[in-house]
């Protein structure tokens, strides 16, 4: 299947032309028609997938086909929330190459900056706007911006934002929007209480299934390095230094891990920057935008700030931590190998953390290859520990419960 077949209108055909995509991936071959006949979807899919242009390509070929006027639009008609700032800007950046051939117009906004430029973009009349949601509160509140004309409404990464404890914002949105309307609802995964909120938000609509398995198992190459906790630096400095050319994000549990880890480079020589949460919009922009001009080839992150990160050359994700969620192992290694790439991810485990490895391997089901041989063999015994009931593994979610369980790394 081409785009072609999915009865794309050639302003965006001659976009995505321009970019090289000529098949749609998976989630864009079953969610582009649903969503161009007007139905509400629910997507089951992680970032990776493609399924940004799977939302965008439909929406912006429904307002096309709906206003002809080249006059700058009076109302916002899509609205797009999602929950980091760095997703946000990605989403803006993928409207405006796919409409770029027409005559829509596409903002984005988000906190931790000044809002006078947002305001002023807002101000001349924009069709689509893209929002994190304090911000899209924080400028309803001052009725800068309304919600009344929304005709196409997009929660993005549902489980993040529930995560990011978004709930109320995201409720006090929906009070906001009109009753007709196309929505859209996408989770990387899908938990009781996620399923709940889409059905508050969705009408009669289509699902579509992503498998997390296709995107781990077909494309990124995966190991393990079982390795005292003591020994993970030298470990990544032996891998940075085997592999000069590769650009690589290194994930770390906490913010005042990441920051440890670019010292610790630094004191070998090694350049890296840090992203997350605590740093500056410019500051992590600024890494960002060298990281992905090539200036820099290492990036140390924090799962929440990684979220919007695409990066097409990305080579190797290192798992300077396990992650306690397993669907975190998901996104993170889901940076690389994204849609026709291939990638590495290699993770490092140290002997608390194999219990969350083993979550990790039921939740993708196959087991992940372990490095045999390397400098910093750990051949600790695991204590007895076992892996964690169902209630647990909630509980933790929710952060109230790491008994028995290893401890963060760092305190954050
Ligand atoms: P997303 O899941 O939206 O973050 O997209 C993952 C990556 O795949 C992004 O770099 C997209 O630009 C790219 N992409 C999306 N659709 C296609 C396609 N049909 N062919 C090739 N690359 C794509």
């Amino acid at each position: 299947m081409t785009f072609k077949d999915l009865e794309i209108i050639a302003p965006i055909q001659e976009a995505l032309d321009s970019k090289g995509y000529t098949i749609p991936t998976p989630i864009q071959q079953q969610a582009i028609p649903i969503l161009l006949e007007g139905r509400d979807l629910l997507g089951c899919a992680q970032t990776g997938t493609g399924k940004t242009a799977a939302f965008a390509i439909p929406i912006i070929q429904q307002l096309f086909n709906s206003s002809n006027t080249q006059k700058r639009p009076k109302h916002i008609k899509a609205l797009i929330v999602t929950p980091t700032r760095e997703l946000a800007i990605q989403i803006a950046d993928n409207f405006t190459e796919y409409s770029k051939n027409t005559h829509l117009k596409n903002t984005v906004i988000f906190g931790g900056v000044k809002q006078a430029s947002q305001v002023g973009q807002l101000r001349q009349g924009i069709d689509i706007l893209i929002a994190t949601p304090g911000r899209l509160l924080d400028l309803i509140n001052q009725r800068l911006l309304s919600l009344r004309h929304i005709e196409h409404f997009v929660l993005d990464e549902a489980d993040q934002m529930l995560d990011m404890g978004f709930i109320n914002d995201i409720k006090k949105i929906l009070r906001l929007l009109p009753e007709q309307r196309q929505s859209l609802f996408f989770s990387a995964t899908m938990p009781q209480n996620i399923k709940d909120l889409s059905q508050t938000i969705l009408n009669n609509h289509e699902t579509v299934t992503i498998k997390p398995k296709q995107a781990t198992a077909e494309k990124v190459g995966q190991s393990v390095y079982f390795v005292k906790k003591s020994d993970k630096t030298k470990l990544l400095i032996d891998l940075v230094n085997e592999n000069p050319n590769d650009t690589i994000i290194v994930f770390s549990r906490t913010k005042h891990g990441a920051d440890k880890v670019v010292k610790k480079l630094a004191q070998v020589g090694i350049k890296s920057a840090a992203i997350h949460g605590n740093k500056s919009q410019n500051a992590r922009q600024r890494a960002l935008g060298a990281f992905k001009n090539g200036e820099l080839n290492i990036l140390i992150a924090t799962d929440i700030a990684a979220r919007g990160i695409d990066v097409s050359e990305l080579s190797l994700v290192i798992n300077f931590d396990i992650p306690n969620i397993p669907e975190t192992y998901i996104h993170r290694i889901g940076r690389t190998g994204r849609a026709e790439a291939s990638g590495n991810a290699v993770s490092f485990c140290d002997v608390e953390e194999r219990a969350y490895l083993r979550d990790i391997e039921k939740l993708i089901n196959q087991k992940i290859p372990i490095v045999e041989e390397h400098s910093y063999i750990d051949d600790s015994k695991e204590s007895n520990q076992k892996a964690p009931s169902k209630q647990k593994q909630q509980a933790r979610r929710k952060g109230s419960v790491n008994k028995g369980r290893p401890k963060n790394r760092y305190s954050k």
